[in-house]
């Protein structure tokens, strides 16, 4: 049985000197208890976060705790009669084999899904993201341009397809060729841009020729100073994530950017709205599982999956995720 716990902050990219691994006895649960098998982790980039010492939106992980993440689990062994074995459920275990739970904030599974994993993907946490944040905060109206970076990830291949289906002009940004393939043949993005490309900034003026009117933040950094001057009146911006600066890195530019940032802000009469989720829509995820489970069996939405096979490899999947190596919903396969 092992877990992966937090041994120290780590400075910038989180390594095995950071994450320790432990093996310890498998848990034995008491009455009211079931002890969940994980068969899927979910890695996350929040999960960074989690990992320093600064005030934010949940508390930091404490030194020792273990790493947190979604799971799907089978019931192992049952002493809460809510619960049989062989139940499937989505938990909060983390990057452990095996949990205990009292039940309370397991949710149960259909035992016969296609795919238990998606349920911490499409149909989870990050698809929810893509979705209320685009629906929600940006309201895209038909013939908009939408620009999302990220663009093949969890969140992002997410909010480029809801985009389309609102009849959008979509633009997404992704890291390499490949990437970009993938958005526009399979995504249905009407482009998708390399930001590894030198001439990057110049593109993207060129694929928003009527400017920008929702820019779904994922990423920040030097996505974000391309963006900036192309931002039409009245352009709505769902903060949602600055994966770029996740690891303490900063950009080259020296000087303070704010004023400008400001003035942009006022001059374009833009909406800059910061969202977690979990905090903000957790009481619409019934709105937007029927919607997205809809397109799904409508053959309208596709979803990709990087499924690594083994716990011990949690730690470089998680480097791979911070630095663009992952290709999909990230998910580790821990037990069949
Ligand atoms: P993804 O599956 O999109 O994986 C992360 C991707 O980010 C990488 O594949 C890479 O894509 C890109 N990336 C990584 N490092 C950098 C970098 N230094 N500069 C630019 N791009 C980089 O992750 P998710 O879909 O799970 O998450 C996307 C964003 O949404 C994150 O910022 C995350 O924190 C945020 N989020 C926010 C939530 C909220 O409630 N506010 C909830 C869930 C997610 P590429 O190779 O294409 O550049």
């Amino acid at each position: 049985n092992r877990r992966y716990v937090l041994a120290q902050r780590p400075q910038g990219m989180p390594s095995d000197q950071d994450i320790r691994l432990e093996e310890i006895a498998q848990p034995e649960p008491v009455q009211g208890q079931v002890l969940l098998r994980t068969l899927y982790l979910s890695l996350d980039p929040y999960v960074r976060g989690r990992m320093d010492d600064t005030p934010s939106y949940s508390p930091p992980l404490a030194i020792g705790e273990v790493i947190c993440g979604g799971t799907v689990c089978r019931v192992e062994h049952s002493l809460n009669e809510k619960y049989q074995v062989g139940d499937l459920v989505l938990a909060y275990t983390g990057w452990q084999d095996y949990a205990l739970s009292d039940g309370e904030g397991l949710q149960k599974l259909d035992a016969n899904m296609d795919h238990p994993s998606y349920a911490l993907g499409l149909l989870g946490m990050p698809g929810f993201t893509g979705y209320m944040g685009l629906t929600d905060i940006s309201n895209p109206q038909p013939g908009e341009t939408v620009v999302v970076a990220a663009a093949t990830g969890a969140v992002g291949s997410v909010v480029g397809q809801v985009a389309k289906l609102r009849g959008c002009h979509a633009v997404g940004i992704a890291g390499g060729a490949e990437k970009c393939r993938y958005a526009v043949e399979t995504l249905g993005f009407d482009i998708c841009l390399d930001h590894k490309a030198p001439d990057f900034a110049v593109q993207l003026k060129r694929a928003c020729s009527k400017g920008i009117d929702v820019y779904y933040e994922n990423v920040g950094g030097a996505v974000f100073d391309a963006v900036l001057p192309l931002l039409n009146t009245k352009a709505r911006i769902p903060v949602c994530g600055m994966i770029s600066q996740y690891n303490g890195h900063h950009s080259d530019h020296q000087q303070d950017r704010l004023p400008l940032l400001m003035s942009t802000i006022l001059k374009k009469r833009m909406r800059v709205e910061g969202f977690i989720i979990s905090q903000d829509y957790g009481d619409r995820y019934p709105e937007f599982y029927a919607q997205m489970s809809t397109w799904l069996a409508q053959g309208k939405i596709a979803f990709k999956e990087d499924i690594v096979e083994g716990l011990e490899n949690s730690i470089s999947a998680f480097q791979g995720l911070l630095s663009g190596k992952n290709f999909g919903k990230l998910i580790i396969k821990v037990a069949e």
